[in-house]
């Protein structure tokens, strides 16, 4: 861990020197974990060419010695402004970056009251961009979370009758998942049956999941802070003919963007030619959001798989491919696998099963 640190920190400070910055301040909680290793909730990185400094309060001190030995830990009180104007003064700051995506405008204004004549630079996307490609061990540990995923789905179908709730399937998810190995899921589970699976972001209820509809259901492991994020939707006996026709247009969806992603594709046309195939069939209002969003220590990251964006896909790239089509009063299909972009193409990483229809 200590050289990966090393290796993270000289590419900070690198970017710093480009941009003529003395020192910048991380808050985002996934960054500052990046960057140090400190898994705590509580803690604020400041980070020149000459220190690495990680503040935080008592309760976070002993773990702090132990999970970012590269860093110097310094005691705050209650708040990171009891100790920001020494930082400052201590290392002559003229300018000094944090990143304006995730401080409010309160915190904003006490850093800006306490930063000693230096100016305040705001920044945004920088860790996150490094996060953006994932190296070798984070690669190990995001395969065990799509693997963990993979398995769990696969229980599920044996498992799932029905007359169950949708919170009863989402609870067996996750125990499953937990007693595997996961730390925790990677996010409220979705077990949408019917109409409910046309919300894309579906709370899971006490509906109770009936034969012949769409189930929607949307899970992921945590596993030492990697995320996974998995779709399927499945169907409890015979389907109607609108399922079976709209499944069909959602998975050659998924399959064409998942043919077309290699490194050099920018991130728009990975999203058309999923798009591309749904809209021809005459569902493309039906299919609202982006087709996917990159996967690591946030379950949502760099980059974002969309229409119009253009980013360029570059290899170690995660992120997932989730067409979906919704239709009100009847249900919704999404399918969705994570994939790695590699030099020579795409892996899918996601193997679970895409055959929908359950028959007990
Ligand atoms: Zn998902
Ligand atoms: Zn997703």
């Amino acid at each position: 861990m200590k050289s990966v640190v090393r290796m993270r920190l000289a590419r900070l400070r690198q970017t710093l020197a480009d941009n003529d910055l003395d020192a910048i301040v991380i808050s985002q909680p996934e960054n500052r974990r990046y960057l140090s290793g400190f898994t705590g909730t509580g803690g604020v990185l400041f980070i020149s060419p000459e220190r690495a400094v990680l503040a935080t309060t008592f309760v976070y001190l002993e773990q702090a010695r132990k999970q970012a030995p590269a860093f110097e830990l310094v005691r705050f009180q209650r708040e990171f402004v009891e100790v920001w104007p020494d930082l400052v003064t201590e290392i002559n700051a003229r300018r000094v970056a944090f990143e304006s995506a995730h401080l409010t405008v309160a915190e904003q204004g006490k850093l800006d009251t306490g930063a000693e004549g230096a100016e305040l630079v705001p920044t945004e996307g920088i860790v996150e961009g490094f996060r953006a490609i994932k190296d070798r061990d984070e690669l190990d540990i995001i395969r065990k979370a799509v693997v963990l995923a993979d398995a769990a789905f696969t229980h599920i179908v044996g498992f799932i009758e029905p007359g169950m709730t949708e919170r009863e399937v989402a609870w067996a998810l996750e125990v499953y998942m937990r007693t595997h190995g996961a730390e925790k899921a990677a996010f409220d589970l979705i077990v949408g049956a019917g109409p409910n699976g046309a919300m894309p972001h579906h709370e899971v209820s006490e509906r109770v999941i009936g034969v012949g509809e769409p189930i929607v259901m949307d899970l992921g492991a945590r596993i030492a802070g990697y995320h996974s994020d998995l779709t399927r939707t499945i169907c409890l006996g015979q389907p109607d003919g609108r399922f079976t026709e709209i499944y069909d247009v959602v998975l050659r969806a998924q399959l064409a963007a998942e043919a077309a992603i290699r490194a050099g594709l920018v991130t728009g046309e990975a999203d058309s030619a999923a798009r591309q195939v749904i809209a021809e069939a005459g569902y493309g209002e039906q299919y609202g959001h982006g087709l996917g969003h990159g996967v690591g220590l946030a379950v949502q990251e760099e980059p974002s798989i969309r229409q119009g964006a253009e980013e360029v896909l570059k290899p170690g790239m995660v992120f997932t491919v989730e067409p979906g089509i919704y239709l009100p009063d009847w249900g919704g299909v999404r399918i969705e696998d994570m994939v790695l972009v590699r030099e020579d193409g795409v892996e899918v990483l996601s193997q679970a099963s895409k055959e929908p229809v359950i028959i007990k």
